[in-house]
């Protein structure tokens, strides 16, 4: 796909990632979610190896594309 920022031909690949959660709420210690603050990408440790995030970067600006459908979120 070309990246929608500055129209280079992304790279496919995979975020190699442990625990893992995006969120509206800065969190400095745990990664457990309260009910104020919005989340997606919820992954939790990995059992033997790491996720695999499915994903696209860009190798002009860097910039990496998530679709977060799959996992985990209340953002409904
Ligand atoms: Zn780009």
């Amino acid at each position: 796909m070309k990246c929608p920022f500055c129209g280079a031909e992304m790279l496919h690949g995979y975020l190699n990632c442990g625990t893992t959660l995006w969120s509206t709420k800065k969190h400095k210690i745990s990664l457990l979610v309260d009910k104020k603050e919005k989340y997606a990408l919820q992954l939790g440790p990995p059992a033997l190896c790491p996720h695999h995030v499915e994903s696209d970067c860009c190798p002009k600006c860097k910039t990496i594309i998530i679709n977060g459908s799959d996992y985990d979120n209340n953002l409904d």
